[in-house]
């Protein structure tokens, strides 16, 4: 079998390793081979490299399923990105035959998405799973190995999400859950427990003692005056716990306004953006190991992984954080200046599996391209657009007021009823706006308002 050893240095023991073996520490060497290739072995080299390295033929048209594997212990984040661990010379062959009679059975790729990468990818190695790492660096706390080797620039929440709504994957494990900051996304958070009057962090959990006679409570170390104990406040002593005084169930006691209090208010705050956030606002996430569906092995042998939603992405498309980011800025905007209006509008397409389904996947196709292509005349350089979900499609749009959105949205639904085919179905659009003139605006937050109209929306 032809391959190449990839290290800093010279092999170390591995059972069956020729004594002739190719030898390289050059990346370049590797994709620029031009003989048959049917794996790469791993051994001694810096971390950077190898992941180097594992990107770089991942990503590259002509070995981007060319097996990798290693027989040295390396770290979970390289073990991840590689095929596999072998203990001899003669694993790996055979490994590698198995993968490669899998990539003979493969159409020929038609477009070269990241999405088709990872399925081919997955597909090809029957043990592999997408799975999460911890890291303790990283913002959000858990990272995708594999999926960062393939696009180290998305951001693979956004792409799980994705494929998972197209049913490509399923989890087969819940591996834990994080909360992240809502404003910037980092799980790197410190609770605080705080005044539930004032939010001091200057509070002390003590003994409090209440009087029968006059009602006060206050701490333990007001009613202690030498050898007695009276009331602060009314001055009768107290003897006896039960008839004259008792412990009331406050707990804590701030220093700086005095509130006595049952159970601090917890807040978390991110250590990325300083925002303080109460507990129940923070984005809670799970984090899943997944797999391929059948669904997903079928739309790689027929070519039909593209998400065909993406056409639309194509809109003055922003990220969905960009989006959040210059929505809360017009938010801003708004409430300072009185002339500055906007509108957000989100639109839920509808109906587009049932037409694959019944007219197939092609067909479709050229049916969403034509509406991307006449929703592309109708949105103006300014307004911005972003995909919250496969088929959730939103737009910020500067200076709308209603009359301009009753107009869009009447265009819109004239593009909608275009697609419409002889049995009567057609690419469904339900769509929703608000106006930033009929908005509290001094109390809203991108997040809640867009969770507000997809609420409108969905159900
Ligand atoms: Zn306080
Ligand atoms: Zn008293
Ligand atoms: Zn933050």
């Amino acid at each position: 079998m032809d391959f190449i050893y990839f290290a800093d240095t010279p092999a170390q023991d591995l059972e069956g390793l020729p004594g002739d073996y190719p030898f390289t520490c050059d990346i370049s060497t590797v994709l620029e081979h031009s003989g048959p290739l049917d794996f790469i072995l791993v051994g001694k080299a810096l971390d950077e490299k190898i992941i180097a390295l594992c990107e770089q033929i991942r990503q590259h048209a002509r070995w981007s399923l060319l097996p990798i594997f290693h027989y040295l212990d390396l770290g979970s984040y390289l073990t991840e990105i590689m095929d596999a661990k072998v203990d001899s010379f003669e694993k790996a062959c055979e490994l590698a035959h198995d993968i490669q009679q899998i990539i003979q059975t493969l159409p020929p790729i038609l477009a070269d998405d990241k999405d088709s990468n990872l399925l081919r990818l997955l597909l090809t190695r029957q043990h592999k799973s997408i799975k999460p790492i911890q890291d303790w660096q990283s913002p959000s706390l858990f990272r995708y190995p594999l999926l960062e080797t393939l696009d180290p620039s998305i951001q693979t929440w956004v792409w799980l999400k994705s494929l998972q709504e197209r049913k490509l994957i399923v989890s087969t494990q819940l591996i834990d859950r994080i909360r992240l900051c809502p404003h910037c996304d980092t799980g790197h958070l410190n609770y605080i427990d705080t005044c539930t009057n004032c939010h001091s962090i200057h509070i002390e959990q003590a003994d409090f003692y209440h009087c029968f006679t006059c009602g006060y409570v206050g701490l333990q170390t007001e009613f202690i005056h030498g050898q007695q104990m009276s009331c602060p406040r009314c001055h009768t002593v107290l003897r006896h716990i039960g008839s004259d005084y008792d412990r009331p169930i406050e707990d804590y006691h701030c220093h700086d306004c005095g509130q006595n209090f049952l159970e601090p208010d917890v807040v978390a705050e991110c250590l990325q953006c300083h925002e303080k956030n109460p507990t129940e606002s923070l984005s809670v996430i799970s984090i899943h190991e997944y797999t391929l569906t059948k669904l997903a092995t079928m739309s790689v042998m027929n070519n039909t992984v593209v998400d065909v939603y993406a056409l639309l992405d194509h809109l003055n498309f922003i990220t969905p954080q960009y989006f959040e980011y210059w929505l809360n800025w017009y938010l801003q905007m708004a409430a300072r200046y009185k002339t500055h209006h906007f509108a957000l509008m989100l639109i839920h397409i509808d109906q587009v599996e049932a037409l694959t389904q019944h007219f197939g996947f092609g067909f479709t196709h050229q049916l969403i391209e034509g509406v991307a292509e006449r929703m592309r005349e109708l949105i103006r350089t300014t307004d911005l657009s972003t995909r919250t979900s496969t088929n959730l499609l939103w737009l910020l749009l500067p200076e709308t007021p209603a009359d301009g959105c009753e107009i869009l949205v009447k265009r819109l639904r004239a593009i909608s009823d275009a697609t419409k085919q002889e049995d009567g179905s057609q690419i469904a659009f339900q769509i929703g706006y608000l106006l930033s003139s009929e908005l509290d605006l001094n109390h809203e937050q991108a997040k809640t308002l867009m969770h507000q109209l997809e609420g409108k929306i969905t159900s």
